[in-house]
């Protein structure tokens, strides 16, 4: 018997599965997802790995070494998950420590303590009184026999569950019950602190020391007393930290016809994945909400995303308050214990459900029915760090592993989704009105070349600004939406043309008035705001452009007596400040909320009947081939915050570039028909869908040599291209790219443009690029590969 393994570890040199022979005395045992400890190099020193594949034949021709022990009894992920990490590999080229790292438990591995605890009541006195906490395994064995505790195991008497080595203690919570074997008769005659306490155990079930202190007011003598008179008895139970807000009551609500007929078709339909085409508040979360009550029905899980977790409260709120107690939180603020607990939580099945952004996509859920992804458009579903994963695409890898539903929802779905529900591979199902009585927003463009020549220089145009007098007169709420923070884009010398540039990376900076300091967005550098030009000596330096300080200036002078807030990373920095901004939204304490891209998401107030669009030519200026699209969903999506309640709404857009189709089919809500014109684009330029780009990044501390690097790898990819007569691919670069230096590391890309069918080209860039077939020495070099980038910086 031989299994293939992969071993912890930080180097690139053991990045790879390795093979080794299972003694007869282990075969029996072993399973996918076991940790094993193996010899390893020329003094066998013992390391640790999992098993990840069990073959028949080893991974390269040489003597096998055996495995030394088994670490665990149970697998610490499933097979599905493992097969996932492989398949990442594959299709992401990531190394295969990143691809694994994602599907493994929270945290380090290695450090994984195994602690058994007691699951059922045993006879066994000894078992019960030592397993009175969970204990680690190894002190478990020395206490008892191994085998006994296996076939305890095996018969489900005690559990495994895992626990971060030293670093993390459990929570330990001391909780007291009634001792129903022990009459109570005189004892607590003459004792009223006593029989106070007594009471409350009584009513209120176990309860946890600190809670019978508070709520009878008594000393810990009294409890300690009963106690001692046998009547009320303490078990230690290991607390997990509370990782989300309590909850209010979110009841069902029937469904209306286009709604039934979506459910429908997902629950009874034999396909497996569908695509829900629904605009803004068409009630496509009270869908998802049906699907999940309909999977637990089943004894399923459910997972579902959002694109930002933090910025989502709405939606966990309804969540939550449907099926309270069953839903898990993963969200990035979580620290290391608190994602770890969550991790158990979910692999011992308490909750059933977990919501999260896109890495929760990983969660070792038990029994899947159904994977959601909410606003399924959003960059954020693609993973910018190794594994570069499209969670798409990881969903469906899920879907037909675990037989799963997959349901994608957006208002504005990406170009690629729609092109696959065209090609059948999903189901696409539309919902055109919404669920409220609500009609979409009336939008107007307003051409900004128009207020120049009218000498207007201000960030807010004459149309917009009259709109926000009226709303504020009406008393109704404002969003100011502009993807640009700070107060001006940059500095810049009227005299010489010297611009204030970052010294450690080629872009401008950006000016912050709060603090009056040129900040770079790229490396966080600041600098401070130069009196005369640096270059020439000249008194004409200025700044230039609008971020959201500037228009907040506007607002403040312009509209005196409105409550105004100002919502972007400098403002906001963490979950709480956001949820304080949402609660005085709600509560109607802010009348104009001007923001970045923080605001487009989840924000559903029904009093927000305006919302103006600052530059949206922004988002169409970054130079990818998802810009368009980008800019087509950003301004369906903000302008979708007006009118969500009983109240009419109106956007306005401005732009200089008007006759863009992004922005004029976003004046008519119209998604299919930007998806009829950016589709024709994708194929006549050659992009995703009917192209794959690949990109190769490389960066390094020297502009010449990092070059050449690239066109090293270049060159052999080319040659290797050439032998196998491939002809049908683009080769775009090496070019600098648009951000050529940051924190002074020189950067350069190569393009590549073919079509995936063929298979060959990307064993080439595998072979080349990640098992660096031709030793090409990288040192102090750094490759970043990857498919279909969204982002050129
Ligand atoms: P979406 O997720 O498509 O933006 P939501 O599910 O958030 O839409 O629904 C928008 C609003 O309409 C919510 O306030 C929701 O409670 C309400 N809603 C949804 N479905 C119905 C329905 N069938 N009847 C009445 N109200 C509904
Ligand atoms: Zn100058
Ligand atoms: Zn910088």
């Amino acid at each position: 018997m031989i299994v293939n393994i992969v071993l912890e570890n930080k180097t690139r040199v053991l990045d790879r599965l390795f093979s080794y022979s299972v003694p007869k005395e282990l075969q029996s045992n072993i399973k996918r997802g076991l940790r094993v400890i193996v010899p390893f190099g020329r003094g066998n020193s013992k390391k640790l790995g999992i098993v990840v594949e069990i073959a028949d034949s080893p991974l390269v021709d040489v003597k096998l070494k055996e495995i030394f022990k088994l670490v665990d009894h149970e697998p610490i992920i499933s097979e599905e998950l493992i097969d996932l990490a492989l398949f990442m590999r594959d299709r992401y080229l990531s190394d295969l420590s990143s691809a694994f790292q994602r599907v493994l438990p929270p945290g380090n591995w290695k450090d994984l303590e195994k602690l058994i605890y007691l699951n059922e009541e045993t006879e066994d006195k000894d078992i019960s009184f030592f397993f009175q906490r969970p204990r680690e395994y190894k002190s478990a064995v020395e206490r008892f026999d191994e085998d006994i505790i296996n076939r305890l195991i095996d018969e489900g008497v005690l559990k495994e569950k895992y626990d971060i080595k030293g670093r993390i203690k459990p929570n330990l919570v001391e909780y007291y019950t009634i001792n129903k074997k022990v009459e109570v008769e005189n004892k607590l005659k003459n004792a009223p602190a006593q029989e106070k306490i007594f009471e409350f155990i009584l009513e209120n079930g176990p309860v946890d020391k600190k809670t019978i202190l508070m709520e009878t007011n008594s000393s810990l003598s009294s409890l300690k007393g009963l106690v001692e008179k046998g009547l009320v008895s303490s078990e230690l139970k290991n607390e997990f930290t509370k990782v989300t807000r309590d909850y209010k009551k979110y009841s069902k609500i029937s469904l209306n016809n286009e709604q039934q007929i979506v459910l429908k078709s997902i629950l009874d339909g034999d396909k497996n994945k569908f695509l829900i085409h629904g605009i803004t508040g068409s009630g496509k979360t009270e869908i998802y909400l049906q699907i999940v009550e309909e999977m637990l029905n089943q004894g399923k899980s459910c997972i579902i995303l959002v694109p930002e977790i933090s910025l989502t409260p709405q939606t966990i709120l309804r969540f939550s308050g449907r099926f309270p107690g069953k839903v898990a939180v993963l969200h990035s603020k979580l620290n290391q214990r608190e994602k770890l607990e969550q991790w158990q939580q979910i692999k011992n099945n308490t909750f059933p459900i977990v919501i999260g952004a896109r890495s929760a996509i990983f969660a070792p859920v038990d029994n899947l029915g159904a994977i959601i992804i909410d606003e399924e458009h959003d960059q954020s579903y693609i993973s910018d760090m190794n594994p570069k994963y499209v969670t798409r695409e990881v969903g469906e890898f899920l879907s037909e592993k675990l037989n799963a539903k997959l349901v994608l929802g957006s208002a504005t779905p990406s170009i690629e989704s729609y092109y696959l529900g065209e090609q059948k591979d999903y189901e696409i199902l539309n919902i055109k009105n919404r669920a409220t009585a609500g009609v979409l927003p009336k939008v107007n463009i307003i051409d900004m070349r128009e207020e120049l020549k009218k000498g207007n220089t201000s960030v807010v145009g004459e149309k917009l600004h009259d709109a926000i007098v009226n709303n504020l007169e009406n008393k109704k709420q404002t969003l100011l939406f502009l993807n640009k923070r700070g107060h001006t884009s940059y500095v810049f010398c009227r005299r010489c043309g010297y611009v204030m540039n970052c010294d450690s990376c080629d872009v401008s900076m950006t000016y912050h008035k709060y603090n009056n300091i040129l900040l770079c967005h790229q490396c966080g550098r600041t600098k401070k705001k130069p009196e005369i030009c640096p270059n020439c000596g000249s008194k004409y330096i200025r700044e230039f452009g609008a971020g959201t300080e500037k228009l907040e200036e506007y607002c403040y002078e312009n509209f005196p007596d409105a409550k105004i807030f100002r919502m972007d990373a400098d403002t906001v920095r963490t979950r709480q400040e956001y949820l304080n901004v949402f609660d005085r939204m709600n509560q109607g304490k802010i009348d104009i909320l001007i923001g970045t891209q923080m605001i487009t998401k989840g924000f559903d107030f029904p009093n927000v009947t305006l919302v103006g669009v600052i530059a949206a030519d922004l988002s169409l200026n970054v130079g990818s081939y998802k810009a368009t699209e980008t800019t087509f969903q950003l301004l369906t999506q903000v302008s979708g915050r007006a009118g969500r309640g009983d109240y009419a709404g109106e956007v306005f857009i401005q732009t200089y570039k008007p006759e863009n189709y992004s922005i004029e089919a976003s004046k008519n809500h119209d998604f299919i028909d930007f998806y009829n014109m950016e589709i024709e684009h994708r194929k006549l330029f050659k992009y995703p869908p009917f192209y794959t780009v690949f990109c190769i990044n490389i960066s390094g501390n020297q502009r010449i040599a990092t070059r050449q690097k690239l066109f090293e790898l270049q060159q052999h990819i080319q040659a290797e291209l050439r032998e196998n007569n491939i002809k049908e691919i683009e080769i775009i670069g090496p070019n600098p790219s648009p951000i050529s230096r940051i924190n002074n590391r020189y950067r350069f890309y190569t393009f590549y443009k073919y079509r995936e069918e063929n298979k060959k080209i990307k064993e080439i860039f595998k072979s080349i690029l990640v098992d660096n077939k031709y030793n090409v020495d990288l040192q102090g070099y750094k490759l970043s590969l990857t498919f279909n980038p969204t982002n050129f910086i």
